[in-house]
């Protein structure tokens, strides 16, 4: 098969993968699969999260897809190297530039990279499963779209409050945000 041909398939792979990523952020890892993904809405304590487990197994998916492929299934080998690229964006943008999982920190101070960072930051100010905002890894929506929703909850979220019980006070609902998770 030609090159370009398996070079359209990887880089189709990676713009597929972050769809699946951000789907399955959306509503595996923030719903039935929770029990992995909490950890990595807590403080980490060691070297690893249990959230790290859902790159092991796509890691496995794609070690699969090139072993099928190379064995004579084409076009798996390059559908699992797609992945494995992914793989390696997701680590450098996510666990590196985001989370600092390496031994320098580097804040992106504009462009993409600034708003890759603030966005994802976003995702990780609210505490918990629920009521999430940006689930993808390497596509960010504009940051002040996801403030302005944060904002919109929380004043709805307080308004729910108010209404359920006349005992809570203002200042409870004035409460800002946390702080993004460190
Ligand atoms: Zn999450
Ligand atoms: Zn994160």
């Amino acid at each position: 098969m030609s090159v370009l041909l398996n070079t359209l398939i990887v880089v189709l792979t990676v713009a597929v993968m972050e769809v699946v990523a951000t789907l399955a952020h959306r509503y595996i890892m923030h719903g039935i699969g929770w029990g992995w993904h909490r950890s990595h809405h807590e403080p980490r304590t060691g070297w690893f999260e249990r959230n790290d487990l859902y790159a092991v197994v796509f890691a496995l998916l794609a070690i699969v897809l090139i072993a099928f492929g190379t064995a004579g299934a084409w076009p798996l080998q390059w559908i699992g190297a797609g992945m494995t690229a992914y793989g390696a964006i997701y680590f450098v943008l996510h666990d590196g530039l985001v989370h600092k999982r390496w031994p320098f920190s580097l804040i992106p101070r504009r462009g993409y990279m600034k708003r890759l960072y603030r966005a994802h930051r976003l995702h990780h100010a609210v505490k918990g499963r629920e009521d999430g905002v940006s689930f993808g890894f390497i596509y960010a929506p504009p940051v002040e779209k996801l403030e302005a929703e944060l904002k919109r909850r929380q004043a709805s979220a307080g308004a729910a409050r108010g209404s359920s019980s006349a005992a809570s006070s203002c200042a409870e609902r004035e409460t800002p945000a946390p702080p993004p998770r460190r």
